[in-house]
């Protein structure tokens, strides 16, 4: 899975990180980061619920090709 957020929507309102704080984490911007090696089978389901949960849908899947690597 891959995941990213639109750190032009997002509120910043911590739903996320309260869901499932090992894989969504305010970094030191302020920003929220995916920690996406921290996905599992066990916690996908919360990871899943995070992104439907988002009030803005922030959190968006990306095909693991077109992840931006430049
Ligand atoms: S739930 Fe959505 S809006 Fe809230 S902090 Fe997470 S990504 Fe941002």
């Amino acid at each position: 899975m891959g995941l990213r957020i639109d750190n032009n929507r997002c509120l910043r309102c911590g739903m996320c990180t309260g869901i499932e704080p090992d894989v969504f984490e305010f970094n030191d911007a302020g920003d929220i980061e995916i920690k996406e090696d921290k996905i599992t089978e066990e916690n996908k389901k919360l990871v899943e619920e995070a992104k439907n949960t988002c009030p803005v849908k922030a959190i968006e899947e990306v095909e693991e090709e077109k992840v931006d690597t430049e």
